[in-house]
């Protein structure tokens, strides 16, 4: 870690992914996580409304009931009821989905519908009424949302996308929503919905336009914004590096620390950005191709923003699974991963260790081969 970063102040990672279904990956994640000052993270589970794929959910589940006291677990829905060939018996709506996973002991919600290729790829507005409901569930149990609404500006720019972001689907012609389009439907919803509490991943893309994340944060009072990069996000706050300060000060109770780390992700973005917070000055980053600047924020907003926001928003301390009701949705998943020819069955592996049936005559090994290669 740099020499200059604080030790005296927690921190959790609220914006952390799974990208192993190895079960000792959590293991390797938070070592890591340690090194660089983070005591807990929030695992943000992913699923499409489009695809046959269920979602990464049962890896989470068995992360958080590894490590209770570390792993937070914000889970994905299941969208095969909307229309992948599956025995719809075993389905449950949206909504219910989202009383579920409360009563089981997640601690939120992760939502990517507002990326605009999944937008554009799944043909469903985010205020959708097949999402209306989903928003109304979450709103009145007070269960938190992480949103990912938007993308980087120069994504929808031919001439500025990055090579990286075209290889990923990501550069946007005018067969994609706009930005602004998907900004007005996901506000919609913040409007039918006052009282959702929502963190949106990476800045809401607005790391450009500082007035307006001002004039959100100050319409909607339940809205928070992490600071994931996007190194977009720290080359515009550079531009500006006063007005930026000023802003991080005077909304220091709603933004909310995240990195984005992955289970393979190298070189970590937690130092990137532990050290504009809390240092002063120019430094370098291997992410980032110019020296982004510090601001260099006082202890008690740091505090805020490392770990206070997030406890207020989520929990002071991960909520404790149910194991019974987490086990039954591993079933349930099960056998939806079968009649989807999954070629990993995640849930029936992750529920095994759990329940610590796992046979005597079973090589750990060979339950990896036989499951997740
Ligand atoms: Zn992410």
């Amino acid at each position: 870690m740099a020499g200059k970063l604080r030790t005296d102040v927690q921190i959790i990672d609220a914006h952390t992914h799974l990208e192993t279904t190895q079960p000792e990956a959590v293991d390797a994640m938070l070592e890591k996580e340690a090194s660089l000052g983070v005591a807990a993270m929030n695992l943000l589970m992913l699923s499409l409304p489009s695809s046959g794929y269920v979602s990464t959910n049962p890896e989470g589940f068995y992360a958080k009931w590894r490590y209770p006291d570390k792993v937070y677990l914000f889970a994905a829905l299941d969208y095969t009821p909307l229309g992948a060939d599956v025995d719809l018996r075993l389905a449950y709506s949206l909504p219910e989905q989202v009383r579920r996973f409360w009563a089981m002991g997640c601690d939120g919600m992760k939502m990517l519908t507002g990326k605009p290729n999944y937008r554009k790829e799944s043909g469903l507005a985010l205020d959708s009424i097949v999402f209306e409901p989903c928003f109304a569930c979450l709103e009145a149990l007070e269960f938190p949302l992480v949103w990912h609404v938007g993308d980087p500006e120069e994504f929808w720019d031919a001439e500025l996308v990055p090579q990286w972001a075209k290889d990923s689907g990501w550069a946007y012609d005018s067969t994609f929503p706009s930005k602004e389009a998907i900004y007005a439907e996901c506000h919609h919803v913040l409007e039918r919905h006052p009282k959702l509490k929502v963190i949106f991943a990476h800045f809401h893309f607005l790391s450009d336009d500082l007035p307006r994340a001002a004039a959100l944060l100050d319409r909607f009072p339940n809205v928070c914004l992490d600071l994931t990069p996007g190194s977009e996000m720290y080359r515009n706050f550079t531009k500006r590096p006063d007005e930026t300060r000023e802003f991080f000060l005077k909304y220091q109770g709603r933004l909310v620390f995240g990195s984005d780390f992955m289970s393979r992700g190298e070189p970590s973005p937690i130092v990137l950005v532990r050290q504009f917070l809390e240092t002063e000055g120019r430094f370098t980053h291997p992410n980032l191709e110019r020296p982004v600047e510090g601001i260099g924020l006082p202890l008690d907003s740091l505090k805020r923003i490392y770990a206070g926001n997030y406890q207020r928003i989520a929990s002071p301390k991960p909520r404790p699974l149910d194991e019974s009701l987490v086990l039954a949705e591993l079933d349930r998943m099960a056998v939806l991963q079968d009649q989807l020819k999954a070629p990993r069955n995640t849930a029936r592996f992750f529920a095994t260790l759990i329940d610590g049936g796992i046979p005597a005559d079973w090589e750990r090994e060979s339950i990896l081969d036989g499951l997740m290669l």
